[in-house]
């Protein structure tokens, strides 16, 4: 499941509604079972967040490690340049953990 990986660190002084709202958007994008109900599960996850969504239609949480400690709390397009696949999404699901580029060229990781 990769959705329970972005949970782990999770900074204490994350809004706990914020918290359970994100969540159960991306979970819906991770089981989403067809492009248009990921792109719906992912326009109102950019919604919450705040950001633009990418022409790609994948936002990516940055599955980063440092999440928690240095609070690499990026968003970003899931199809960018210099972006770093950790892990791909499991048989079923959508979401893969990626790490943002900064994170990715500071301390590239491997699952
Ligand atoms: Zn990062
Ligand atoms: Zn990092």
């Amino acid at each position: 499941m990769a959705v329970l990986t972005h949970t782990q660190n999770r900074p204490a002084t994350t809004p706990a509604h914020y918290d359970t709202r994100l969540d159960q958007l991306l979970e819906a994008a991770d089981e989403a079972p067809n492009d248009d109900a990921f792109l719906a599960a992912m326009t109102r996850i950019a919604g919450l967040v705040g950001q633009p969504l990418p022409a790609s239609g994948y936002l990516a949480h940055c599955a980063c490690s440092c999440y928690g400690a240095a609070r690499c709390e990026t968003w970003f397009d899931a199809t960018a340049p210099g972006t770093r696949v950790i892990e791909n999404a499991d048989a079923g699901y959508n979401l893969a953990r990626i790490q943002c580029p900064w994170c990715a060229d500071q301390h590239p990781e491997t699952a």
